[in-house]
């Protein structure tokens, strides 16, 4: 600002934009040192069927700050992003969930669930993303059919022709796609013909006003018609009450996940979980 006011400038001291600075420089330091000190975990969130029965997880990424604690994605994705540090963190996330997926494959009680990983968009562009991921999956001796990648619309369109390349590749191999946080994009939906997804996510913003906002109720409507007529699955995010939960089953939505059935958690908890759920009745 003060080169393009050109001449004599006058710059004015803000004490918050400073602070603001020095809160995203030391927010960037300390991210640069997480991987290295293993303070992120993946948490993660089981996705149900119309039956209430666990067919998945979503990983989610959580990190123990030193001085903060327990941090989600909300407070540090975007910077991660704006620094590529995500790219390693990614890097990690997929290793993460990989080497639990194979463990599960493993179990006959287990062996169908999938999981679904969060992709960013500058992790999703990274020149080798495709034979990194390949690289890791045949490391972990996961089964690629049982992963599910997220992404949303604004990653999916930022280069379309690219996007399409990089999905066929992946989905050789069995690979899944959803598109993330739908209905919340603003682009055409012509592109939905295009791009080989396998399911959409509808946003928790429609859940959590279905029943109280008529507008609301008929988003989510046209999104499980649309996802119906071009065979996609659906997911509907955010389920936090039951009378939520049967207007999605009424209206045909096959997948749901949120707080009604249970919050994103740690490993040791959902292993508590799926051993409660495999025990014979
Ligand atoms: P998302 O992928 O749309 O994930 C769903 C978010 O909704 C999660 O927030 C989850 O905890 C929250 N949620 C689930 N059920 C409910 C519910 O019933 N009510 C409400 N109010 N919220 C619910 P979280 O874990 O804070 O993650 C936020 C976002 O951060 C994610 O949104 C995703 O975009 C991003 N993210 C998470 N993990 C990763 C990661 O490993 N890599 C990348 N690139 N992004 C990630
Ligand atoms: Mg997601
Ligand atoms: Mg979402
Ligand atoms: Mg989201």
């Amino acid at each position: 600002e003060a080169k393009s006011a050109g001449g004599a400038t006058f710059r004015f001291f803000d004490p918050s934009m400073q602070a603001a600075v020095d809160a995203s420089t030391s927010l960037e330091t300390d991210l640069r040192f997480a991987l290295a000190r293993r303070e992120f975990e993946l948490y993660y969130q089981p996705v149900v069927n119309a039956m209430g029965l666990m067919v998945g997880v979503e990983a989610l990424i959580r990190w123990h700050h030193p001085k903060q604690g327990l941090t989600g994605p909300g407070a540090f994705i975007a910077q991660a992003e704006k620094s590529g540090l995500i790219v390693g963190i990614g890097d990690w996330v997929l290793q993460e969930a990989c080497r639990q997926l194979a463990r599960w494959g493993g179990d006959a009680a287990t062996e169908h669930f999938t999981i679904a990983v969060n992709v960013s968009a500058r992790q999703f562009r990274q020149e080798d993303f495709v034979p990194r991921l390949l690289e890791i999956l045949a490391h972990s001796g996961a089964d690629p059919r049982r992963l599910k990648l997220e992404l949303t619309e604004s990653v999916l369109l930022a280069d379309v022709e690219d996007t399409i390349a990089r999905m066929t590749a992946l989905k050789e191999q069995g690979i899944g796609f959803s598109l993330d946080d739908f209905g919340t994009g603003y682009s055409s939906l012509s592109y939905l013909q295009r791009l080989p997804l396998d399911q959409l996510k509808i946003d928790q913003s429609f859940v959590r006003d279905m029943l109280r906002v008529p507008h609301a109720a008929s988003i989510v409507q046209a999104i499980v018609h649309l996802a119906g007529n071009l065979g996609l699955h659906v997911v509907a995010e955010g389920v936090e009450e039951e009378a939520q939960w049967d207007a999605l089953r009424s209206l045909g939505c096959g997948g749901f996940q949120g707080y009604l059935f249970a919050r994103p958690m740690a490993l040791a908890e959902l292993a508590g979980m799926t051993e409660e759920e495999a025990a014979p009745a």
